[in-house]
């Protein structure tokens, strides 16, 4: 069994205690990690700084360095494959998925590299007529990236990805749960030409070496993705400094009686909320249907619902797998329970086997249960009927969240009013809140959120603009 430490100025330094990395089926332990201490968070965080003070890399090489990273996953997609199935119980057809994502985010990192630019400022106002000004995007300095376990390689990309090709250095703390994957990406960097201090990685809880990380103000920028509650705290911690901050939703999906395909519909609602084991921030959690499409929308979510395997994620069949632990499960089993007691209906799935829930749907469901109201992270979503479309809108939209929304119309119209009137990051039109590529422009409003992903709008977060004036 191996253990990882952390890896600091190039080399994996151990520590004096280990947590173990469970196999989210079998329950097994997997792996060990370190659990770095202060001493270990400070000595990252000089390495880091130290290299961003004395080291360069040139865009070009930054692109090399990346590309061939990328090079280097697809080699050993299988193997990167099999360590999302053991460290996050993710079934084998969607590890396989987040690898390839994961190696285009990489891609698409390295091509920004090139395409760092500033622009021309008009000084058009009396007093500058002989004044020339433009902006140049300079690294932030030292990022600190905080990752969560759903999907522990591509959004780890997402961050990591951006920040090198941007020239910044970095101190990486995975989630302690999922954290293998990230050390893995750690040394294909290194093997694929990046020098010692640029990439630096902690591992350890939130709780500790996450706070030591909070409490090093050489950290120029938090780039985060989890949980709307660590979110507010890092911001509260980090002052005036800059944070990214990636968050949760309970993302709406409207499926009007004009949608153009209604099997289509129901296709994606079912496989998009219940993949990943609905721990994904953008999975489909409620579904507002038309009432003259409700009964036969209904009937077939359940039919694709049944259809789906469940259960050992190694098994190249198996649509959805565990959660991410039993704990999880049974907490998103007791906001069933609880909405069941309150009036609704669980027309399939429910049941939990271990970290194994059941596909489950619900309707007759009201808008404070907490399976509507909260996210649910967990393989759950609702269905709701509804005639007005005004009302479909406003339900959609009495959520605490902003990140992405879903709308399945043939009216260009009502498409275009969606764009304009639903408050998120996002609106799909005809596909769900769930889609993404990894190049968009990916982030919310409200408690999802600051600021954008993707590693064009990763970049403008991770460098400062800098404003050059030149008397002519
Ligand atoms: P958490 O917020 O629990 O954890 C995320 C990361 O933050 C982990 O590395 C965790 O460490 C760390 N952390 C926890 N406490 C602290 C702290 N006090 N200081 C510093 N770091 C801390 O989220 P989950 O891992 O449970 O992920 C699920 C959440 O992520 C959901 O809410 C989901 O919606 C959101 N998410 C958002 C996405 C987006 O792009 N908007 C995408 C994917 C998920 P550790 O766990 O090791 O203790």
């Amino acid at each position: 069994m191996q253990t990882y430490g952390h890896f600091i100025n190039g080399e994996w330094v151990e520590s004096k205690e280990t947590i173990p990395v469970l196999d989210k089926y079998t329950g097994e332990e997997y792996a060990r990690i370190g659990k770095a201490s202060k001493e270990i968070v400070t000595e990252a965080v000089d390495q880091a700084l130290k290299t961003f003070q004395t080291k360069k890399l040139s865009p070009a090489e930054r692109y090399e360095i990346l590309m061939k990273a990328a090079e280097i996953f697809k080699e050993r997609k299988e193997k990167l494959a099999m360590i999302l199935v053991r460290e996050a119980g993710k079934v084998l057809k969607d590890a396989r998925q987040e690898i390839e994502r994961g190696i285009q985010t990489f891609i698409a990192s390295a091509e920004e590299a090139k395409r760092i630019a500033g622009r021309g400022i008009p000084l058009g106002q009396p007093g500058s007529e002989n004044k020339m000004a433009f902006t140049i995007r300079v690294p932030v300095g030292v990022v600190g990236a905080i990752t969560p376990f759903n999907f522990p390689f591509n959004l780890t990309a997402h961050k990591v990805g951006p920040a090198i090709a941007a020239g910044n250095t970095v101190v990486l703390k995975p989630a302690q749960v999922t954290p293998i994957s990230a050390c893995e990406m750690v040394d294909i960097l290194t093997e694929a030409g990046l020098p010692p201090g640029f990439l630096n990685l902690v591992n350890g809880s939130g709780r500790e070496t996450g706070e030591y990380l909070l409490e090093d103000d050489r950290i120029a920028l938090f780039t985060f993705t989890g949980s709307p509650g660590v979110g507010r705290h890092i911001k509260s911690k980090t002052g005036i400094r800059k944070v990214a901050l990636e968050l949760g939703n309970n993302s709406p999906n409207i499926v009007h009686k004009d949608a153009p395909d209604v099997d289509k519909a129901v296709q994606l609602c079912v496989t998009r909320g219940f993949s990943n084991a609905g721990q994904a921030c953008i999975s489909v959690q409620r579904v507002y249907v038309h009432r003259d499409l409700y009964e036969s929308f209904t009937q077939k979510a359940v039919d694709v619902a049944k259809s789906l395997k469940v259960g050992n994620p190694e098994d190249p069949q198996t649509d959805i797998g565990p959660m991410i632990s039993e704990n999880e499960a049974q907490r998103a089993e007791a906001w069933i329970q609880e909405a069941v007691q309150q009036g609704a209906k669980v027309i399939c799935g429910g049941k939990r086997h271990g970290a194994v829930l059941e596909p489950t749907i619900l309707v007759d469901v009201k808008p404070e249960m907490k399976v509507v109201c909260e996210e649910v992270f967990a393989p759950v979503f609702t269905i709701v009927p509804y005639d007005d479309i005004d009302d479909a809108f406003r339900q959609a939209q009495d959520s605490n969240y902003g990140l992405q929304a879903g709308l399945f119309t043939s009216d260009l119209q009502l498409a275009l009013r969606a764009a304009h009137e639903l408050h998120f990051g996002g609106v799909i039109i005809n596909d769900v809140s769930t889609y993404r590529a990894d190049v968009m422009p990916y982030g919310g409003v409200k408690d999802s959120g600051i600021g954008k992903e993707g590693p064009h709008y990763a970049l403008e977060e991770m460098t400062d603009e800098k404003l050059v004036v030149i008397d002519l």
